[in-house]
Order: structure tokens, then sequence, then C-alpha cells
């Protein structure tokens, strides 16, 4: 048995339709932005909308939903002997908060081409180290908030500034007072310890496995090296600012390969501080 994740358990499992309910089992709810974790049979393949996805060889398989994704998606089984069956994923949708601000300065100071084109590297170096599905399995274990704090961002929310739509902020921003510890939300891999990216500041990808990864950014200083497997609860770094940020917080976002997804969805409400 594999252990589901103690929030999307409480959530509610997965619309099945019936004929399939027997052969898959899927914990976690499927919403816009949600983790859920499936258990196939020994040798089983899965297929998500046409595309096949890690199964480990006891069945196990992970996967998520971006955050406009559409309600409707296609899981395949196909069976050792070639047999496969499907059955239809209901996917709820959400809303996100969006921010309209017009009749803004279009002076805005846009970088030079020098520091455009890091900002791209970056980009690239953070995508890159979250591309590969690996064999941990930390993924199983029920997530721990990285830091404590105000919640001062969500997942999903986007601006539209003078009716030009800005990417949507995929991460859980944490407002947590400069130089608090950020430990890791379940054990891991580091995948990537990049100090000093021009928006992303002093950063860290940590590999829960299967394509799951935590991604933590504007810390003040790191303390893990790539490489470097970490348990649950380690410290990563501290709470900063760097890069780009307004006031010190941590930015925790989730990924499923290419798929951003809301880490806030993986962790129990934020229990006060004083009670810690
Ligand atoms: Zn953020």
């Amino acid at each position: 048995m594999i252990k589901p994740f103690r929030l999307l358990a409480l959530a509610g499992f997965a619309c099945l339709l019936p004929q399939l309910a027997s052969a898959v089992d899927i914990r976690g709810e499927l919403v816009q932005g949600g983790l859920a974790i499936g258990q196939a049979k020994p040798g089983d393949r899965i297929e998500l909308d046409g595309q096949e996805i890690k199964v480990a060889p006891d069945g196990l398989f992970v996967f998520g939903f971006g955050r406009d994704a559409p309600a409707e998606h296609k899981l395949t089984l196909i069976q050792p002997d070639g047999k496969s069956s499907q059955q239809i994923l209901i996917v709820r949708s959400r809303q996100f908060d969006i921010q309209h601000i017009d009749h803004l300065d279009q002076n805005q100071v846009t970088p030079d081409p020098a520091t455009q084109a890091r900002i791209v590297a970056d980009i690239n170096q953070v995508r890159d180290a979250r591309l590969a599905a690996s064999d941990n399995r930390d993924f199983q274990t029920p997530f721990i908030w990285p830091a404590r704090g105000p919640i001062s961002g969500v997942y999903g929310s986007q601006r539209i500034l003078n009716r030009t739509p800005k990417s949507p902020h995929f991460g859980v921003d944490i407002a947590a007072p400069e130089g608090s510890p950020v430990i890791a939300p379940a054990g891991g891999v580091v995948t990537l310890s990049a100090p000093g990216m021009v928006l992303m500041g002093n950063a860290v990808v940590l590999d829960h496995g299967f394509g799951v990864y935590s991604t933590f950014i504007h810390l003040n200083d790191i303390a893990v090296k790539p490489g470097q497997r970490i348990a649950q609860g380690d410290l990563i770094g501290h709470v900063g600012k760097t890069g780009r940020a307004t006031g010190p917080h941590l930015h925790w976002a989730l990924n499923w390969l290419g798929v951003p997804l809301d880490a806030a969805l993986l962790v129990p409400p934020m229990a006060p501080l004083a009670q810690q």
C-alpha cells in the first residue's frame, strides 16, 4: 500500500468510472494545480492523455494537472498482456486571483541585453534541473511547510497590466522574517543549488522523484549542494530577498515534470507560530 498525502486523502478520492475503479487506485483530489498518486498492478503501463507516464515496477505512479487544465482527461491502463482500458478523469476547476491594473506608466525599466540573456540562462538552468523522472519515492510522504509565516502570494494568481496578461504566479509565498530557516518539505536529492540568479536570487531545486520537484527561490543563503540527499525537515538555507523580491519571503514552487502545481495543496493548514 502507498501512503496517501494527508490533505489530499482528506480532500476525497478521484472520480473514477466504475469499470476501472478496481484496476487503478488513485489518491488525491483531481483539481487544477493538484497532484495525485496512483497504484496500478506490477507490470502495468499508464498513459495520461496519450502520453506514457513513469510507473514503478510495483505499479506506483504520480501525475498532476496544471492551472488551466481542462475538465476531462483520459487515463489508459495497459496490462502486461497488451489489454488496455480507459477511464475519464474529471478535474475540478478553480477560481484564481486576477488583478487588473490599467493606466500604468509604460516607461518601465527593461533589462539590458546581457541581463536578459542571464535571465533566460537562469530559467533554462532551473528547467533542466526539473526534467528527469527519477526513482526517488519521497513524494509519497505527507509534505510539511518549508517555512512558517504569513502567506503573501498564492498559486495561479495573475496580474493584467494595461490589458496585457503577465505570467501567472506559480509558487506559494511565505513571508517569514529574513534569516528564518527553510527546511525540506519532503525528502529528496538536490538537483540545483544556484547562487545569484537575476530574478530568483539564490535558488535550490529538490527532486522528490517521478518528476515531482520543489523549487525554493530568493534564499538568503544556501546550505545544500547538488547531488546531496536530504531528509524531510533538513535545512536547505534561510529566507531572504535575493533576486527580484520586494521583501524577505520564501517562494516555494512545486512541479510535476513541466507542469507547475500548487504546493499549498500538499500541506495541512499552517499552525500558528506560537504552537511550534
Ligand atoms: Zn512568489
